[in-house]
């Protein structure tokens, strides 16, 4: 076992995933091999239906890989993982219980003593700007401050990764932005590693030092995008030519990614029953 910062570290090696058996199999991700260094943020952008939320569930040891290897901190994933926080699109925040007490549900769930971390919710419900709104329940909070409280317990039990799927896409445009800094402020205070989740390819380069675009289906990684500006960064980094040249970049290798499923969407199937594959690829 790893101690100390290196419990940050995330390697995948010819990760596989097939669902099903016989007529129903559906080979969801190919072979996927990448590394993300401790502290990093690394943002995985693709189509719907090409694999992003099956990879992040097997890193999360959510969900079982059919073969290859994962490793976080070292150790071969076998199932979830307190130094692992997770962020869904949906907040997926209990109704009947107060902001603080949603933070603080891991820790119950570890049975842990909620003493120990109670400060430690309020601080971060703070940092978010939810002062004042520790006792309110969900239903008496906006989309965005939900998705708050949803950041703040990923992050409860200090996990040295974070990963989120899609967490801000639910959101209205402003919002999103405004998601987008606090996160950045959040993962630079904390150095978690982070891996990021998303279609929009603006959000990945604003947030990311690295961009992986999977395609092709069954899918791969196609490609592995280094995103230079330099940190803290302002939401002004969008507005520059280098900005607008990566996402242009990133939307070749895309499409790049379309095309090669068109050519190989049989070639790389395994037997599979009508209606069984993902409708549609669109973004
Ligand atoms: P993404 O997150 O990129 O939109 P997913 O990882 O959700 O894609 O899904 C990848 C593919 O695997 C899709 O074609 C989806 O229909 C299929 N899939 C996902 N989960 C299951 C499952 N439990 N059983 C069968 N197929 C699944
Ligand atoms: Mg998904």
């Amino acid at each position: 076992m790893n101690d100390g910062r290196d419990t940050g570290a995330i390697t995948c090696l010819s990760v596989r995933k097939i669902f099903g058996t016989g007529y129903n199999r559906f080979e969801a991700v190919r072979s996927v091999s990448l590394s993300v260094r401790p502290g990093e943020f690394v943002s995985l952008l693709g189509p719907s239906g090409c694999g992003k939320s099956t990879l992040l569930m097997m890193i999360a040891g959510l969900e079982r890989k059919s073969s290859g290897t994962i490793l976080v901190g070292g150790d071969e994933v076998a199932g979830p993982r307190p130094e692992i926080g997770i962020m869904f699109q949906d907040p997926t925040l209990l109704p009947w219980k107060t902001a603080i007490e949603n933070v603080l549900f891991p820790i119950d769930m570890m049975r842990r003593p909620r003493n120990d971390y109670k400060e430690r919710a309020i601080e971060l419900l703070r940092m978010m700007g939810l002062s004042g709104a520790e006792r309110k329940k969900p239903r008496h909070l906006s989309g965005g401050m939900r998705q708050r409280v949803a950041l703040c317990r990923a992050l409860i039990s200090d996990p040295r990764i974070l990963l989120m799927d899609e967490p801000f896409s639910a959101l209205d445009a402003i919002t999103r932005d405004e998601m987008n800094v606090v996160l950045l402020d959040i993962w630079q205070r904390y150095k978690t590693t982070a891996v990021f989740v998303t279609h929009s390819i603006r959000e990945a380069v604003f947030l990311s030092d690295r961009v992986l675009v999977m395609g092709g289906r069954p899918s791969t990684i196609i490609s592995d995008t280094a995103v230079p500006f330099p940190r803290p960064r302002d939401f002004s980094v969008g507005d520059t030519a280098a900005f607008n040249e990566i996402c242009r970049a990133l939307r070749d290798q895309i499409d790049r990614g379309h095309g090669n499923s068109d050519v190989n969407e049989t070639a790389g199937m395994l037997p599979v029953a009508p209606g069984v594959r993902e409708q549609s690829i669109g973004m």
